[in-house]
């Protein structure tokens, strides 16, 4: 069945959640319904629409959201919008590698400050070298993200729900990119690549 997108106090998306997580939410009274869905929970007493959009009363402060970026490749690719931290062409995903700036041979970490997003010919051409050694320059300098891609959140879902989308450009006005629909996807753990 269906989802409900949870919302900061301040309107920023923060989580996907169940229905029936939101309608537990909703009886403990610490979220408000923003947009309902068209789907109804019907029980003996009652009958009501399933919460599409909820917003919670009290305000979860950033440092705690930063907890739950996952560092994964998919993250990543979110991080640098798809588009290679080298030459700047945007790709999509299968054509994108990821790159350690610095080269784990040469003591580079496995971290959000040391991988960016590069297209196959850049990362081919870095080869096992630093950026200066390459002599290639890196577009902005990679750090750890201080929100939560959407993704990072996906519970299977395929589609973004039509109620979602206008909360969702929130969260895509301070971030840049432009693709939330194919951001909600399976997500790989960052393992080795
Ligand atoms: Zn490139």
């Amino acid at each position: 069945m269906s989802h409900a997108l949870v919302l900061n106090a301040s309107f920023e998306p923060l989580h996907i959640v169940t229905w029936q997580r939101a309608m537990q939410l909703l009886f403990q009274g610490k979220v408000e319904v923003i947009e309902e869905s068209d789907q109804e929970v019907r029980t003996v007493r009652f009958t009501m629409k399933i919460p599409a959009v909820l917003r919670l009363l009290s305000y979860v402060p950033l440092a705690r959201k930063k907890e739950i970026v996952r560092f994964s490749r998919i993250n990543i690719f979110i991080r640098d919008h798809s588009q290679c931290q080298y030459c700047g062409e945007r790709f999509a995903r299968s054509h994108l590698t990821l790159d350690h700036m610095i080269p784990i041979v040469q003591g580079g970490k496995k971290c959000w400050e040391n991988i960016v997003t590069a297209c196959k010919p850049c990362n081919q051409r870095k080869g096992g070298r630093t950026p200066l050694q390459a002599s290639m320059q890196l577009i902005r300098k990679p750090k750890q993200p201080n929100w939560l891609p959407i993704t990072s959140l996906q519970m299977g879902i395929a589609r973004t729900p039509e109620r979602w989308k206008i909360y969702l450009k929130l969260e895509r006005r301070k971030t840049g990119h432009s693709q939330i629909d194919s951001d909600i996807e399976e997500e790989e753990e960052l393992g080795d690549f």
